[in-house]
């Protein structure tokens, strides 16, 4: 008997938001090794930890592998219709506001892109949200403030090209690993680059800084503030490109020199050493390549948004963007966090990068997707975020909540109150591909979803790069694609027409039709984000796609590697617009009872709630429980010990865990794993330490801001 012959295929690391890609070799039906994609320009080969043990994490056990309704297995008709026919009668019963989605950066753009149709364009609901509120939001809602558009204006290059990087609230070693590889290899290359860390720990991403900043939490808005004043006092400004290409300077520049006051008092404020302040202020403004890179340390936050722009401020007031190694560059948690937001996976988007207040996008998309003879052609306004969709369940005004590839039971803040809400809702629908996670028991219909390495689609990363993400191997037991589970059930609410897709490349090719369509037509505005350069692929096309950075259009059919480069925003005049920012701090603030400052995160081999990365056991070797950093003083201070076992105690919860006393905490701050669920163990979910305080702007949860008290156990 002959073996079946060895294949090899490209696809994308379903992890983090660098997008690495990943060749993946087929033996025998299964999925025997990985390997980093030589050719893919996020990667060029590498892969950290967790990407290298992609095909570690497959296989059948633990995954969800039949539908179920009510608890009981069904066939999936059986489920489609009971779902159809469950939102049918609600939205009869309660209007078409009452029902809901949930998604997830996990999800390819496909699925989201059939998800946002059917739920904002055929159900009328605006209620569609996802877990990248919890990641991006801010970061979203910064970019809009300034460029008119949630566009992402550098590359991955440009970390290799820059004279300094300065990395804020980011332990891109442990988070991003292969971008952290790219910078100290180009650091090797160029001795003359720098790399700054902000941060209130000290991480292994300090390992190759040459300035460390071990900043107060929540202070980065003062900090930057303090650099713009400094900056003008100090003449360091562009002003010919302030003058040509900007508005709000002086706005900003005052608001600055109001809170920032002299180096001394930024210094104060952020609770650091001046000269090392003023060593940092002196290198950004002096050199003209800085890319300042930033992720859940500033987007966490009740201010994030604020943070993001304070520091935006300072790229454009030293012309510092839209050229290669310069500008202010976001980096993703998700892998496709990105696409997501392209097709309007936001409660407060419409679809393709299109807002409720976009003149004539309502009805732009409307005609697109020939909603005319509904009623109302669109929802009218912005959906509720995630945590006040939560609160939205909880009051019964949703009555219908359908969860995608995610976990609001653990990641979202007091958790308590989530599982209190979804046992209240009166329909929850889950679609996952693991058979145990602590939503599932509040699910009354449950449908099994594929996951990596079966899913056909296309994600964005960090750099606005689309990849596509391969199936090559089939879904186990009577696990579906969730585009298809979608467009069945809306099949079956009478959509028929609508959804009749049979491969995800006739959804992509939709998905860049709108992203084209009408743009920049006379009563319309142009729009950024347009991939129409994409449209008409078909499917070998399609499969053969290679990565490419949005926009992708008739002028630039290669796509577009850098934006602003001609200091043309979009915004409706074309400028870029400087943001007046007053500093806040933490919401959520420490007292006698709860006296020290808890920081949450991820860690090296994890990712998310570990349904995959656990089943690899080199991964879980790397940190095996759930555990607290202390610094000495808080330790002897609490009567804990190094590697004895703690409480962590909040206003709403408590979370149990070994003593890692480390002397890389600042005094007075606590740092926990996000990782660990009810699943692996009881008590160690740092989500019931947070309160769901958000950022008023994004919407965002200040994840990384509680308040704690530490004892022994
Ligand atoms: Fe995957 Fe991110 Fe690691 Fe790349 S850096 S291999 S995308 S987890």
């Amino acid at each position: 008997q002959q073996s079946k012959p060895m294949q090899q295929a490209n696809t994308t690391c379903p992890y983090c938001g660098v997008g690495c890609g990943v060749t993946a070799t087929i033996e025998a039906g299964t999925l025997s090794a990985v390997e980093g994609d030589r050719e893919h320009p996020a990667n060029y080969g590498r892969l950290c930890v967790k990407g290298s043990a992609l095909h570690e994490t497959l296989g059948e056990q633990g995954r969800l592998m039949h539908p179920r309704v009510d608890g009981v297995e069904v066939s999936w008709e059986t489920a489609l219709s009971a779902t159809a026919d469950r939102l049918n009668i609600l939205q009869v019963e309660h209007g078409n506001h009452c029902v809901a989605a949930y998604l997830s950066g996990q999800l390819l753009t496909e699925d989201y892109y059939v998800a946002n149709k059917l739920f904002k364009g055929f159900l009328g609901t605006p209620h569609l949200d996802t877990n990248s509120r919890l990641c991006m939001a801010s970061a979203v809602a910064g970019y809009k403030r300034a460029f008119g558009a949630d566009a992402v204006p550098c590359n991955y290059e440009d970390l290799e090209e820059a004279e300094l990087v300065v990395l804020v609230g980011s332990n891109l070693a442990w988070n991003h690993p292969v971008l952290y590889q790219r910078i100290k290899v180009a650091k090797e290359r160029n001795p003359l680059m720098r790399l700054v860390v902000i941060d209130p720990r000290v991480t292994d991403s300090c390992e190759i800084a040459d300035l460390y900043l071990g900043i107060k939490p929540g202070s980065d808005a003062y900090l930057f503030n303090g650099l713009l004043a400094w900056m003008a006092q100090r003449r360091k400004l562009d002003t010919l490109y302030l003058e040509r290409h900007t508005e709000g300077f002086d706005e900003a520049l005052a608001a600055a020199q109001q809170t920032a006051g002299s180096v001394a008092d930024v210094a104060a404020a952020c609770d650091i050493d001046p000269e090392r302040l003023e060593t940092f202020y002196y290198w950004f403004a002096s050199q003209l390549h800085v890319v300042t890179l930033y992720s859940q340390g500033v987007n966490q936050s009740s201010s994030g948004t604020d943070k993001c722009n304070a520091i935006i401020n300072c790229h454009l007031a030293g012309g510092k963007i839209g050229l290669p190694g310069a500008g202010p560059f976001s980096i993703t948690g998700q892998p496709n966090a990105m696409g997501g937001r392209e097709v309007g996976g936001l409660a407060n988007q419409l679809a393709a990068h299109m807002d409720y207040h976009t003149p004539g996008g309502r009805e732009l998309v409307s005609r697109f997707w020939a909603t005319e003879s509904l009623t109302p052609i669109l929802p009218k306004g912005p959906g509720f975020k995630a945590v006040e969709l939560f609160d939205a369940i909880e009051r019964g005004e949703i009555k219908a909540l359908w969860v995608m590839a995610t976990n609001p039971a653990i990641s979202l803040p007091d958790a308590a109150r989530v599982r209190a809400a979804l046992k209240k809702c009166p329909l929850v629908i889950v679609s996952e591909c693991a058979a145990h996670t602590d939503l599932l028991p509040y699910a009354d219909i449950v449908l099994p979803a594929s996951g990596w390495s079966e899913k056909d689609g296309t994600v964005t990363n960090s750099e606005r790069r689309i990849s596509r993400q391969r199936g090559m191997l089939a879904p186990p037991g009577e696990a579906r694609h969730d585009w298809w589970i979608i467009a069945e059930v809306a099949k079956r609410m009478g959509f028929a027409e609508a959804f009749g897709y049979s491969h995800p490349w006739e959804i992509f090719d939709e998905h860049a039709r709108l992203s084209g369509f009408e743009n920049g037509a006379s009563n319309n505005p142009p729009r950024l984000f347009d991939i129409s350069g994409l449209v008409g692929l078909g499917q070998e096309g399609y499969d053969a796609l290679p990565p490419i950075q949005w926009p992708v259009t008739a002028q630039a059919p290669k796509g577009t590697a850098r934006l602003f480069e001609d200091g043309k925003f979009a915004t409706a005049n074309g400028r870029a617009k400087l943001v007046a920012i007053q500093p806040q701090g933490p919401e959520q603030a420490l007292s006698t009872a709860y006296p020290l400052r808890l920081n949450t995160g991820r860690i090296r081999d994890q990712w998310h709630t570990m349904t995959r990365t656990a089943r690899a056991p080199r991964l879980m070797n790397h940190r095996a429980e759930p555990f607290m950093d202390v610094h000495p003083d808080d330790a002897q201070f609490a009567g804990v010990v190094d590697q004895g076992l703690a409480v962590l105690t909040a206003a709403k919860g408590e979370f149990r865990g070994r003593v890692r006393v480390s002397n890389a905490q600042r005094r007075g701050e606590i740092f926990v794993p996000i990782h660990w669920t009810d699943c692996f163990t009881q008590q160690a979910r740092s989500s019931a330490l947070i309160d769901s305080i958000t950022d008023p702007l994004s919407g965002q949860p200040e994840a990384k801001h509680g308040a704690v008290a530490l004892t022994p156990l």
